[in-house]
């Protein structure tokens, strides 16, 4: 049971951070209600927003609210896809959007110490003035460090360089009661004891919050190109990525894309994708130390691609070229997003995805809905786009929503449950949160759930901490 914030538990929080930092005013308050999903009925507000400005600030807010049982749901950048940010049973929202600050990088030792509200393009600008390199990079870099934690986030460059957990070096965490606990550091190994750290990557704000953040830096790679191979149809272009990774070669990023979001997103930013030809698209990006690397590099993959039926291979090795295609990828979600109803992100082995893409196509046939479907091809994460629009040369027509409403649910669970069949799991980056919640059992066995239940209690025993994410 949450209990109320009366006058007296509002004035000691204000006491705790300042009242400036505490908001209650509805006109405000509704701004810190929803995510980036994009059905915003799932929307709620909080009571009252909280914005610490210190992890001691923090600790005292969650000790306050843990004494009371008085939900805290934690808020990074809000650019979660699955509400997980969302207050669903009121109380506090803990926006971590005061404490904004890189406090270190640290070039001996490649790491970097960060407060969690810095924004992700903050980051990888003050890494890169050091003269060194974050490698992941999810699509939204307005995402905060310590939301990019919570999630175990991803990225396109997941295949090369890993998600975010394999940057995660050190956690300042504050658990519900209050508590201050520093796990990992600057430590490339660590065999003692369980490991604390690893648990709470991914947790979703779950077990507690992510006030700091040690994470490992590399050194900058030396060019980047990318190459757009067009194929008239699917399974090919699927079946070339593990062909290109067997081979020995591992890109940046391999993206497959369909061409009707590739023409809306030109639309949409008046940019230019090098091709139209076929239906499925592979944007292979490739680093390399030096032009020599880079050239063979191409030349094998475009030689790989050629030999699966690519009807051609585009280049774009320069400045201005690379940027128009990067640009158009970064976009697609944009483009599309006022015809959204969910993003799915299922993550397959990468030899399943031809034949969930296959499926994806089966059940948008069978439900008569247009379900575009692009992603990460190489690490097997696949986002099927579940429409409220359908696809007429070159626009979004809107479809009614008693027509795309009842076809939401069933689409939806068709495809998690195909995604179990190819030993799967129902989101690859985005978490579960609270939209995916209903279906987890499809993919985790209920004694697992049982455990993290245990963990939960063990960190969180009140439930005060993001209660109604991942599973009830
Ligand atoms: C256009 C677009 C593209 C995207 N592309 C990608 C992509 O390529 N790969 C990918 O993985 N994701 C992607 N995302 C999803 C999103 O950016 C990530 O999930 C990101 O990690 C969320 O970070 P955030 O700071 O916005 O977190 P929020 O949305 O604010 O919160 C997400 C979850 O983390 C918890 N949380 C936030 N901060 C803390 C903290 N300090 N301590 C404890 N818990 C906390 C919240 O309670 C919530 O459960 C994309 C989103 C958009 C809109």
């Amino acid at each position: 049971m949450s209990s109320p914030i009366t006058p007296a538990v509002r004035a000691e929080i204000e006491a705790a951070v300042g009242p400036e930092n505490v908001i209650s005013d509805p006109d405000k308050t509704v701004d810190y209600g929803h995510d980036e999903f994009s059905m915003k009925e799932i929307a709620h507000e909080p009571d009252l927003v909280v914005r610490p400005g210190s992890t001691a600030e923090v600790a005292a807010v969650l000790r306050i609210a843990d004494a009371r049982g008085i939900p805290v749901t934690p808020r990074g950048g809000a650019t979660g896809l699955c509400g997980g940010c969302v207050p669903v049973r009121g109380g506090i929202v803990l926006s971590l959007e005061r404490m904004a600050r890189v406090l270190e990088v640290d070039a001996d030792n490649q790491m970097a110490v960060t407060e969690a509200g810095v924004r992700l393009a903050d980051f990888a600008k003050a890494v890169e003035e050091s003269g060194l390199y974050f490698p992941p990079h999810p699509g939204d870099e307005s995402a905060m460090m310590g939301g990019l934690v919570a999630t175990n986030a991803g990225g396109s460059r997941a295949v090369k360089y890993g998600t975010i957990r394999n940057y995660v070096r050190g956690l300042e965490l504050v658990t519900p009661a209050g508590d201050i606990l520093q796990l990992g550091g600057k430590l490339e190994k660590s065999s003692t004891g369980y490991n604390l750290m690893h648990l709470v990557i991914g947790s979703e704000g779950t077990l507690g919050v992510v006030t700091k953040i040690v994470l490992h830096l590399k050194a900058k790679p030396g060019i980047m190109r990318s190459l757009v191979v067009p194929f008239e149809a699917l399974e090919p272009a699927l079946e070339t990525v593990p062909l290109i990774m067997k081979r020995g070669i591992v890109p940046l990023a391999v993206e497959f894309l369909e061409i009707e979001p590739i023409v809306l997103t030109e639309e949409h930013i008046h940019k230019k994708w090098p091709t139209k030809l076929g239906r499925t698209h592979l944007l292979v990006i490739l680093d390399a130390p030096s032009d020599e690397e880079m050239d063979r590099l191409s030349q094998a993959v475009a030689e790989i691609c050629c030999e699966k039926g690519a009807i051609d291979v585009f280049i774009a090795d320069t400045p201005s070229k690379q940027d128009e295609v990067l640009a158009i990828r970064s976009k697609i979600y944009d483009a599309i997003k006022a015809g959204t109803v969910e993003i799915l992100d299922i993550a397959v082995p990468r030899a399943e995805v031809a034949g969930h893409v296959r499926k994806v196509r089966e059940v948008a046939e069978k439900y008569g809905i247009w379900l575009p479907t692009f992603g990460h091809a190489a690490d097997g994460n696949v986002h099927t786009h579940i429409m409220k629009v359908r696809y007429d040369n070159g626009a979004m027509v809107p479809v009614p929503e008693s027509e795309w409403r009842p076809k939401a649910d069933p689409v939806r669970e068709e495809l998690f449950r195909d995604c179990k069949a190819r030993g799967g799991v129902i989101s690859g980056e985005h978490g579960i949160g609270l939209v995916k919640k209903p279906y987890l059992s499809i993919v985790l066995d209920e004694r697992q759930i049982e455990i993290m239940r245990g963990i939960k209690r063990v960190f969180d025993p009140h439930g005060i901490m993001n209660p109604g994410k991942i599973f009830d």
